[in-house]
């Protein structure tokens, strides 16, 4: 567990039910943050850890939600700033994968993958602005991925998003630097969730002759990262990507 200290900090995180949000969520907390996190599907999963964050002794809340969808997006932040009183943590975690050729990818699978990884990004950072503006303060965290910044064959609409989180966070990096608002990007490798149990033996055994540390990382290992980026040892951080990688893009 980390060692950072974020007490009277406000954390929302997207996607925080599962997988690396889950730990993001877990981890922020363990630093002293109050959490709120939103989910698509899984309500028994999302209640189960708002208990658990609430054991903890943190406010807590968890928002069923679409990333993809702005004004419901607004309504999450409006409830969170309506709530909390403040909000200085964004991670923008909420992502999928529809994985396929180029040649056989439809349409829909384009823009599902792009709207909820990428236009996600958008919506919630726009609805924090303000706020982060009007606290003279705020840390801005997305989570990518090492294929946006390499690429994969099989995978053009999430590398695509992927990639365009990063160009989007150099972007808003520079805008919000002098309102001391740091945005920065984590672009995780291959780490142990539901999203790359997935992949079938064969695949798995292509990817570690890739890692040069010959294992998958485990999502506490980018929730640590985030933390990190979350606390005042990294305010002269902004607009960089830090990959987790296992060495996979050096
Ligand atoms: P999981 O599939 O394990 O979990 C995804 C989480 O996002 C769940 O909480 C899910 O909610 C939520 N979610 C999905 N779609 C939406 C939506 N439209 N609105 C709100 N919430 C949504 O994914 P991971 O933990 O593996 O991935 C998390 C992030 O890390 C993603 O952005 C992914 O691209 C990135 N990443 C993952 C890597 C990996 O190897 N796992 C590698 C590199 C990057 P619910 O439970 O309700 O479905």
């Amino acid at each position: 567990m980390t060692n950072y200290n974020l007490s009277g900090k406000v954390a929302l995180v997207t996607g925080g039910s599962r997988g690396i949000g889950r730990s993001i969520v877990l981890s922020l907390a363990h630093s002293g943050a109050d959490v709120v996190f939103t989910y698509r599907s899984k309500v028994d999963e999302a209640n189960a850890l708002v208990v658990e964050l609430i054991a903890m002794g943190r406010r807590a809340a968890a928002f069923q939600s679409d990333a993809a969808n702005s004004a419901q997006s607004n309504e999450v932040v409006q409830n969170v700033i309506k709530d909390f009183g403040r909000i200085d943590i964004l991670v923008n975690n909420a992502g999928i994968t529809k994985d396929g050729l180029l040649m056989r990818m439809s349409e829909q699978d384009w823009d599902d993958v792009v709207n909820t990884n990428l236009k996600s990004v958008f919506n919630f950072t726009k609805a924090v602005c303000r706020q982060m503006m009007s606290q003279q303060s705020g840390k801005i965290i997305n989570i990518s991925s090492i294929v946006g910044v390499i690429g994969n064959a099989g995978q053009a609409n999430y590398v695509a998003s992927k990639a365009g989180v990063i160009g989007f966070t150099k972007s808003i990096a520079k805008e919000l630097a002098s309102r001391n608002i740091q945005a920065n990007c984590i672009a995780p490798g291959f780490i142990e969730t539901d999203m790359t149990e997935k992949l079938n033996e064969k695949q798995k055994e292509a990817i570690l002759t890739v890692i040069p540390q010959k294992r998958l990382a485990r999502p506490e290992e980018v929730a640590a990262v985030v933390c990190f980026l979350a606390s005042a040892d990294s305010n002269y951080i902004t607009g960089q990507t830090i990959n987790v990688d296992g060495g996979m893009a050096m």
